[in-house]
């Protein structure tokens, strides 16, 4: 019995080190990354250094001892209707932890797309990882935002801090939406539904327009 066990226990630690054989780690005061690739390691240092001067261009104070955890892995999957879907990333509000479909994933990337664009660009994907680190810094701002006002935050700063070419292409993909006007939660948070890249782009052209949804919800007005 003891035997069985001990191998059982070899056989698991072999297990690990082959999943984590490829695994680098980078670890500084406000962020702690698990990678693969150095490029995922650049989008996650100069994606928090975007997503920290947005915050703070607009006045707000960032948390010094936040720190941020991203893990870039091959699967990454969320529960939907208790079953595991794999989806590009995700934020846990409870761990606070982002996990991040890993660049050597493209395939699955560009299945689900992103945008409508295909293949997906290393600019479009280290937007992705804006987007995630937005819900972060935001839920160390505002712990009771909602989920949908999450979404419409974080959208908003991963559109307005990429590249002016890639916005180009992408507000060339939906150049039907047209910008959130005086919606209520309820009218937005049925067009996430239907569509949650057509919602990406109403909320960023409404904030073009006015700035003021973004601050209620920061403020806690809009839990
Ligand atoms: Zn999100």
């Amino acid at each position: 019995m003891k035997k069985i066990k001990t191998m059982g226990l070899i056989i698991i630690t072999l297990l690990f080190l082959i999943v984590t054989v490829n695994a680098k780690t980078y670890d500084s005061l406000d962020l702690q990354i698990t990678y693969e690739n150095e490029m995922e390691l650049k989008g996650a240092k100069e994606g928090l250094e975007k997503v920290k001067l947005f915050f703070t261009e607009m006045g707000y104070k960032i948390d010094p001892s936040l720190k941020v955890k991203i893990l870039f892995i091959e699967r990454v999957c969320i529960l939907f209707n208790k079953t595991p879907i794999r989806v590009h990333t995700s934020y846990d509000p409870k761990t606070l932890l982002i996990e991040i479909t890993q660049w050597s994933q493209q395939k699955l990337l560009n299945e689900k797309g992103l945008f409508n664009i295909t293949p997906i660009s290393i600019e479009l994907y280290h937007s992705l990882i804006v987007h995630e680190i937005t819900h972060a810094i935001l839920h160390s701002l505002q712990p009771k935002a909602k989920s949908i006002n999450h979404e419409y935050i974080a959208y908003i700063v991963q559109i307005y801090t990429m590249g002016e070419g890639t916005r180009k292409v992408i507000l060339n993909e939906y150049k039907s939406i047209t910008a959130f006007e005086n919606c209520n939660e309820y009218a937005y948070s049925m067009f996430y539904d239907l569509s949650p890249f057509g919602f990406a782009i109403a909320a960023y052209l409404q904030y073009l327009d006015t700035d003021e949804l973004f601050r209620k919800i920061v403020k806690g007005e809009i839990e």
